[in-house]
Order: C-alpha cells, then structure tokens, then sequence
C-alpha cells in the first residue's frame, strides 16, 4: 500500500481506492503502469514498499485468523492501534543475501519507515 505521501507525488499514476500503483493489462496479465519492460520508469523515486521487497508487513492477527502459526523469533513490530505486524519475505527471491540487495537490517529499516509513514506503528517489538 502507498502512503498519503507516495499517493499525492504520484498523481494519476496511483490507483487512489486500492492504495497502489496504477495497473494495467499486459500480455495476459495485470502489472505496474510504471513498468516498461523489465524497467521501472521511475525506479529513483519508486515508493518505498517497492524498496523494501520482497519484505512485507502483515498483521499477526490474518495469520492467527486462517491457522498459521507465527515464529516466536519472527520480527514484529507494535502498530499505533496496538496492531502487531509480522515482517516477512520471500527467501527465494534471488536478491536476498546476494549483495545486490540491501542488508535484511537496511530493509527491515525502511520497511518500519514505510509503516511509520503510513502512520501505522509506534515502535519495535523486535
Ligand atoms: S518498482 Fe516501479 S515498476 Fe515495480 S511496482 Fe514499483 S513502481 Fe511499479
């Protein structure tokens, strides 16, 4: 999800009821507007939860709701509302680990600066 910040820079290039990057159908399959080829056309200034993938946070709370237990080690962090974020992330994505990626802390970094900036935490629980 984009900020209030990331929706007012991009303008019309954000999808303003879902929160996203404006999306179009492209051979068979929905993708980011911004994306030309394999290039983001505007990779500089991409909004942050695209910096910080393949790293996501989602509410402890959808994982308890559909059964799936959480790592008592797994990073968490307090949300505004009380709200405990998991930090996930893919560890098959190929820019994990490989130096090509910021370290998993540089990441883990902005990814609480995404969720500040989006007013959604207050600290962490890590
Ligand atoms: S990195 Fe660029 S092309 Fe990819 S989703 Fe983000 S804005 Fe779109």
């Amino acid at each position: 999800m984009l900020s209030d910040i990331e929706i007012g820079r991009l303008g019309i290039l954000a999808d303003k009821r879902w929160r996203t990057t404006r999306k179009v159908f492209r051979n068979g399959r929905m993708v980011c507007s911004l994306l030309d080829g394999n290039t983001c056309t505007i990779y500089k200034e991409r909004p942050i939860l695209c910096r910080v993938f393949p790293f996501i946070a989602i509410p402890e709370s959808d994982f308890i709701e559909v059964g799936i237990e959480v790592d008592p080690l797994a990073v968490r962090v307090a949300g505004a509302d009380n709200t405990i974020y998991v930090i996930i992330y893919d560890t098959e994505c190929p820019g994990v680990g490989d130096g090509v990626a910021p370290e998993p802390d540089e990441i883990l970094d902005l990814t609480l600066r995404h969720l500040r900036e989006m007013s959604c935490i207050n600290g962490s629980t890590r």
